[in-house]
């Protein structure tokens, strides 16, 4: 099968750690993955005096549910990240390496703040995934936990609200990340 630089092969980076395979169903449906569009976190903390790091939660979640939760903010909210994102996004482009996506480069690199994450006591990867495949285009990045967290301040306590009672009905994973989630939820 030929591929275009914008759909590779998913890294082994954004594989179920557990399995050691891509991920196979979406947290909040349960609807399986492998011919459809979703989103891969993993987040990651450090430990610099160990000088290891440990994934602390990863899920996929399919586009549909990714919407659906982002359209959940208010208005209001979402404005305020697209106004953020669009801020410090803007005049980058994606780091190459031999004429393609430098991949190993995006994902130690907060897209915001181009700091290294591996200085950060937390942070996220994000990959876009088409059943097999990994897409690129603003994905795959990294973010550091500074970052995520400037970006939770940007949204309102009643969104904050109706994210809780959206993840509180939909999602099916483990309580553990059910709680990290809704402080943290997803946006494409
Ligand atoms: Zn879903």
């Amino acid at each position: 099968m030929n591929r275009t630089e914008s759909d590779l092969p998913i890294p082994e980076e954004f594989y179920n750690s557990e399995t050691h395979q891509p991920f196979q169903a979406c947290m909040m449906c349960n609807q399986l993955l492998a011919d459809k569009q979703y989103v891969v976190e993993k987040a990651i903390k450090n430990y610099p005096s160990l000088g290891t790091k440990e994934i602390i939660f990863e899920y996929a979640m399919c586009l549909e549910c990714a919407g659906k939760m982002h359209m959940e903010l208010s208005e209001e909210s979402r404005h305020r990240i697209e106004n953020y994102m669009r801020e410090h996004l803007k005049n980058k482009t994606h780091p190459r390496l031999d004429g393609l996506p430098d991949i190993n480069k995006l994902l130690n690199h907060c897209v915001v703040n181009e700091s290294d994450v591996n200085q950060s006591a937390e942070y996220s990867i994000y990959a876009m995934c088409n059943g097999a495949n990994m897409t690129i285009n603003q994905f795959p990045y990294a973010l550091s936990g500074e970052v995520q967290d400037e970006i939770m301040q940007l949204l309102s306590a009643k969104s904050l609200g109706i994210l809780d009672d959206f993840i509180g009905n939909h999602f099916t994973g483990p309580p553990e990340i059910r709680e990290i989630l809704k402080r943290r939820p997803v946006f494409i």
